[in-house]
């Protein structure tokens, strides 16, 4: 369809449920870390669809193993049947988080919601807790998802108001506090979910030595810790995962997003043996989980990560666009908080809002979104070169540098 910009918006504003507030651009073209828009004019992307985006659009490895896929007439199998696709992806997710198993499904959501089905049949079959009173620990600020389960545990009022009934069985508590998780762990618990960086809650980092002493109390009180790397995974923040800047190995992974490099939606869960075999023949699944055509996708996505050694290319770029957002002299900025290329810059609460920075940014060129209303996300896809940060510090520069835009 031919349209200019606000032919698009309207279009999609007047037929499309209202759950979202975008920013008025529509993406019409990409690649690497540009899009343009259906006027012609070009962006960059400092989005990356929260991460999901981490190998760049258009990247030709993943596009061609998903139009050769496509031309074998083959991209859904259901579960019902093996496919030729499925285990070379699995064997790879295995590999890459020292797991012995992984179960495929679609969306972020369903990867956490089926990590909480298998730590309540863990808890109840393996561990003994009684079926109504397994625990599991959650945090405050956290994000894992829409669905009503996932909300249930949500602590942002925006999320929930009017979705009740919920379901029962979480315990919120503080991120980033050792002690109250020490307080909050009993018998009943079953599982921790965490996510190792609060990339929607804020890019908030948690204490140095937290996540390790979480993992000694999980393998001493037989506790499963499970990391939410949906956002934080996969290269993001200069490691693999975000949980090796402490060392440490979760029970369970929740992957997604960048898995499929944006070319569809492709999430998985990992653990090994013990845990995932609670999971039995017709107690959970997904007609499009572990598909042909997702599987191949992830394949290249996974082998271009790699190949393009995008982890360390995080490290060393993150660093170099912090260093250059750091030397800007604004009196809009509160700190920067970043780790690999997971920036968020914070906005002081006398400048007001992060959003209006956001508009500001776009009219120049940058697509950044505001996450928890102070917060600037600097979040490119990982194949951005220090040239193209040069060219978006200057764009960043010039915004932070007048007056503030509210
Ligand atoms: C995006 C995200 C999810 C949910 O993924 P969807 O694909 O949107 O369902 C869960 N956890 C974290 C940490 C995320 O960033």
């Amino acid at each position: 369809m031919q349209g200019t910009t606000q032919q698009f918006i309207d279009l999609e504003s007047q037929y499309g449920a209202h759950n979202y507030h975008p920013l008025p651009i529509v993406i019409a073209k990409g690649d690497g870390v540009w899009v343009w828009d259906p006027d012609g004019n070009k962006y960059m992307d400092c989005l990356a669809s929260y991460s999901a985006l981490n190998q760049g659009y258009n990247h030709p490895v993943i596009m061609q193993a998903a139009l050769d896929q496509i031309k074998t007439g083959v991209t859904l199998t259901s579960r019902a049947f093996y496919n030729t696709k499925l285990g070379e992806f699995l064997e790879i997710v295995c590999k890459l988080t020292g797991h012995d198993r992984a179960l495929p499904m679609n969306t972020g959501a369903e990867a956490v919601e089926t990590a909480l089905k298998m730590a309540r049949r863990w808890g109840h079959q393996v561990k003994g807790i009684h079926e109504q009173e397994a625990e599991i620990i959650t945090f405050e600020g956290n994000f894992h998802g829409r669905t009503t389960t996932v909300i249930s545990f949500s602590s942002d009022e925006d999320y929930k108001v009017g979705f009740g009934p919920f379901t029962p069985g979480f315990k919120i508590i503080k991120y980033g506090d050792i002690s109250e998780f020490k307080a909050a762990v009993n018998e009943k618990t079953a599982a921790v979910l965490i996510e190792p960086i609060q990339a929607e809650g804020g890019i908030l980092i948690p204490p140095a030595g937290y996540l390790k002493e979480m993992r000694d109390i999980c393998t001493e009180k037989n506790i499963l810790l499970m990391a939410d790397e949906i956002q934080t995974g996969l290269g993001r923040t200069g490691k693999m995962f975000a949980v090796e800047h402490e060392g440490i190995q979760p029970d369970v992974y929740m992957l997604a997003k960048a898995i499929s490099g944006g070319f569809m939606p492709v999430s998985v869960v990992t653990a090994n043996e013990d845990v995932m075999s609670v999971f039995t023949p017709g107690s959970h699944g997904s007609t499009y989980g572990g598909n042909p055509l997702g599987a191949a996708v992830a394949v290249a996505a996974l082998g271009v990560l790699k190949d393009e050694k995008l982890v360390e290319r995080a490290e060393e770029m993150g660093k170099y666009f912090v260093e250059q957002l750091e030397a800007i002299n604004s009196p809009h900025v509160e700190e920067v908080r970043a780790r690999g290329m997971l920036i968020g810059l914070v906005i002081k609460s006398s400048s007001g809002v992060a959003r209006p920075f956001c508009e500001k940014l776009m009219e120049k060129g940058i697509l950044a979104k505001e996450t928890h209303e102070s917060v600037i996300r600097f979040a490119p896809p990982l194949v951005i070169s220090k040239e193209e940060i040069d060219w978006a510090i200057e764009r960043i520069a010039e915004v932070l540098t007048t007056e503030a835009p509210v």
